[in-house]
This record gives structure tokens, sequence and C-alpha cells, in this order.
């Protein structure tokens, strides 16, 4: 390791002050005023998460955008990504569907498990559009289904990037899966139509998971029958490596 030192002082962080100013996020965030307590609720949920401040660190060093990219919360329409207006809009009301369904699934018996698993879910659902823009933005030739070049964009990331993003990227089938949500409302909702995970592509995002280290995640496969579970062992590796190497290869560092 590199400690530059400043007129011979010896400095206790290793000099991590004195370095050049932190890179400027290249995302803003705009929350509409909320009208009602739903609303609030919904505006609370992401403003005590961490979502904003991964959101932000990414936009200075993995996804940089000029112009910035704006995120509005609270719009009418969406989650959708306006090229136009270099915009994502998220509505409140969908942030309210996603903890409706994370209510529903039974699973998280604390309001502070679903709020974060709330949180989580958004967190894939703005990846996903930021990916979609920033596809875009850098003219990255897609070859095949643009929705899985997209999945693959947000699972590379929370592998590489993002504190829990491993649980982030396994739980994400639970939240969009869309023969979970047949009952639900999220299943009337037009980015789950358009985006949600078909079981295809949750197991492709789960193969990804599983090729990043396959002693660490030995048993995510153990529920699937033998013949497709030795398939996946052994072609999981291989795909991991090719999608990470593809996207680090556009990526900034
Ligand atoms: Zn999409």
């Amino acid at each position: 390791m590199c400690y530059l030192s400043y007129a011979g002082t010896e400095h206790p962080t290793g000099g991590q002050y004195g370095l050049a100013l932190d890179p400027v996020a290249t995302v803003n965030f705009v929350f509409i005023p909320p009208v009602n307590l739903q609303q609030q609720q919904a505006k609370d949920i992401v403003q005590h998460s961490s979502i904003l401040t991964t959101i932000k660190q990414l936009s200075q060093t993995r996804y940089i955008f000029a112009p910035s990219l704006e995120i509005i919360f609270g719009s009418v329409k969406g989650p959708d990504y306006n090229s136009t207006q270099q915009q994502i809009q998220i509505p409140y009301h969908y942030i309210t569907q996603l903890l409706q369904h994370i209510r529903d699934t039974g699973i998280y018996p604390t309001q502070q498990q679903r709020y974060q698993a709330t949180a989580d879910a958004l967190l894939v659902t703005l990846l996903h559009q930021i990916g979609h823009a920033f596809i875009l933005d850098r003219a990255i030739p897609v070859l095949g289904n643009s929705e899985s070049t997209v999945d693959n964009f947000v699972t590379i990331l929370l592998l590489n990037d993002v504190d829990r993003g491993d649980e982030i990227a396994i739980n994400s089938g639970r939240f969009f899966s869309i023969h979970e949500l047949n009952n639900s409302t999220l299943s009337t909702n037009h980015f789950i139509q358009q985006h949600g995970l078909t079981p295809q592509r949750y197991q492709h995002v789960l193969c990804l998971v599983y090729g990043s280290n396959p002693n660490r995640y030995q048993r995510l496969f153990d529920s699937f029958p033998l013949a497709q579970r030795q398939q996946q062992q052994r072609q999981c590796q291989t795909i991991f490596s090719t999608t990470h190497k593809g996207w680090l290869y556009y990526l900034d560092n």
C-alpha cells in the first residue's frame, strides 16, 4: 500500500483526507412532497434506508452519468426511465405495494425487517432502471433480451459493490417472481408485468450468485432436481466469469 506523506508529517489516516476531493455524485434525488400518511411512510422507508447512499456511491464510481441522472420519488407514473428527461420515476404507491406484498408473504415478522425488505426490493428496481439508463447512455450493445442484460448489470453490481448484495439478489425472486404474485396487487403493476423476474430469469440470477463463489453458495440449488442441480453447478462458474468480465469492461472504476 502506498501512503502519501505531506511535508514530512506523519498522517494517521494514511493521507486519505489529503487526497483529491471525492468524485461528484452523478444522480440527484427529488422527493415530491407526500400528500397523505401512506406516501409519507413510503418516503420514510426510502430516507431511513441506506439505498440513497448506495445509489449515490455507485454513481461516483460505477455508473457515471453526464449530465447527471435524476431520480424522482412520488411521481404519478412509473417505475420508469424517461430517456428524454434523463429521469427515473418512482411513485410512492409502488413502494406501498412492495411493502404490502412483503407483508403478505408473512416471512418478515418485525416491521423493521419488512421495511428493510421493501428497501432491498426498491434498490433492485432502482438499479434495474439505472441499468436501462446506463445501457442507453453508453450505447452498450444488447445482444439478446434487454431485460436479461439489465438483470446481469444489477446482479454484478449487487455482488461486487453492495453490502448484503448477495442476499438481496437471492431474495429478488421472492420480491418479484411472477408466479408468486398472481394474487397480489403487484401483478397488476405495469412495471412488474414488464420487468418481473420470470422463473427463468430468476434462475439465471441465482446462477450468477452461485458462480461468483461456488463454495460459499453450494446450498443454493438444494431444492432443484439432481440433474438440474449438477447442470447448474457445471455451467454457472463460466457464466458468471463471462458476465462479470463483460460488465467490468463497461462499468467505470
Ligand atoms: Zn426493464
